[in-house]
């Protein structure tokens, strides 16, 4: 038999927002930072709109740190500060930083259906892999404490998810490409590197932010859309050439 004939099925999970929610906790902590400014006299819903155009433009000098959406959200006060001619304060820029900071030590929920999509998939002999990008310590903290980190083969934290990420971790449990599986909810991150490695994608919608929305239209070849993260393992299953051939259903 050809290797690519024996070689298993591989699905690589994104973590933040296909598997556990991280929003929530981003929507939590904003709003409790928009209390803080408001509270000193800021208008906030001026201070929400101006940190959420700052935290995606700060992606580009700042990345993904943790120093990221602290900073945005205290470089908003500041420039309404700076705008209505008086200066920012220290203790408010205090409380504001500390409000945004919580987004790094709360845990996130778990996805409903995360454990049951892991265990059907791993009863249809698939190989899982996570890969998760992001401040190294805040995401070894949010797969510790997700409870799911021995669903899987492989856990990886990246920077970034590169096309060569995906194609090594295939390679490294022995899978190909083509047999191979991405999934996740940012087209950006988990689905159009994927698919530059060869691999498949399952583009599963969240509710995310500004810097990863995604404009719907067509979806690119190769891409599936699946409602929910339960619906996972019968999309991998209908077009597992490896196991048995089966007609998609029509509602994929
Ligand atoms: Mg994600």
């Amino acid at each position: 038999m050809s290797r690519s004939a024996n070689a298993p099925t591989v699905v690589v999970f994104d973590g933040d927002d296909t598997l556990w929610t991280t929003e929530p906790l981003y929507d939590e902590a904003r709003q409790r930072a928009r209390r803080e400014v408001a509270a000193a006299g800021v208008d906030g819903a001026e201070w929400e709109r101006l940190e959420r155009a700052t935290d995606v433009k700060n992606v580009t000098v700042m990345g993904f740190s943790v120093e990221r959406f602290p900073t945005s959200c205290v470089q908003a006060y500041e420039a309404i500060c700076a705008a209505s001619d008086r200066p920012p304060r220290d203790d408010v820029r205090e409380r504001v930083r500390n409000a945004a900071l919580a987004v790094f030590t709360s845990d996130p929920p778990l996805i409903p259906g995360a454990m049951a999509a892991l265990g059907a998939l791993r009863r249809q002999g698939v190989q899982l892999a996570l890969l998760t990008k992001g401040d190294f310590a805040v995401q070894q903290m949010r797969v510790a404490h997700s409870g799911i980190a021995d669903r899987f083969e492989t856990v990886r934290i990246v920077m970034d998810k590169t096309p060569a990420a995906f194609g090594e971790l295939v390679e490294g449990l022995g899978g190909i490409p083509a047999h191979s599986w991405s999934v996740g909810n940012s087209m950006r991150s988990d689905i159009l590197p994927a698919l530059a490695a060869g691999l498949r994608a399952i583009w599963i919608e969240a509710h995310v932010w500004e810097h990863e929305r995604f404009a719907h239209g067509a979806l690119p070849a190769g891409v599936i859309e699946a409602r929910t993260l339960q619906d996972v393992p019968d999309v991998i299953c209908a077009h597992d050439t490896s196991h048995r051939r089966r007609r998609v259903p029509a509602a994929f």
